[in-house]
């Protein structure tokens, strides 16, 4: 059986950014400007934490041998080391299963494939032309999304 392709998203589905820009806040050494644009701030995509059962989840789907896994990030134009930070990330934390697989890109629109994991609708994802798994919290609406976690993801593809 062909492989159904599956895209995912890094932060806020792997990758807990939300929780890197809430110590950002607080922090009062960092100026106002990177406070705004905390996606700006050189490095801050390097040491975030994992999101929670994020890892053992696309284990899982990959061991499933019903999906081709590929990461589909956005990195941010104006901050260009974390293009080399998100790859380096993804290996650190993810081991060889996204090895040559990542799509760094802000037309999310333009892949094709049958699944993209995501927290947001911006760079392309809204447009997405298979089904978009619209994941975890919503940082604007201050609301769940479709599918709150790793749990809610599994049981729809697993
Ligand atoms: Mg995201």
């Amino acid at each position: 059986m062909m492989k159904q392709k599956v895209f995912v998203d890094m932060d806020g589905v792997l990758a807990n950014f939300g929780k890197k820009v809430t110590e950002i806040m607080s922090d009062p050494t960092i100026p106002i400007y990177f406070k705004k644009h905390p996606d700006e701030i050189d490095g801050v995509f390097r040491d975030l934490e994992p999101l929670q059962e994020a890892f053992e989840s696309v284990v899982k789907l990959h061991k499933s041998n019903k999906y081709d896994l590929f990461i589909a990030t956005t990195a941010p134009w104006k901050n260009p080391s974390s293009f080399s930070d998100k790859r380096i990330w993804i290996k650190k934390h993810f081991g060889d299963i996204f090895e040559k697989k990542m799509f760094i890109t802000h037309r999310k629109d333009l892949l094709l494939g049958h699944y993209l994991i995501d927290d947001r609708l911006a760079n392309g994802a809204k447009d997405f032309k298979g089904q978009l798994i619209h994941f975890g919290w919503n940082y604007e609406s201050k609301t769940w999304n479709d599918y709150k976690d790793w749990k809610s993801v599994l049981n729809e593809l697993l």
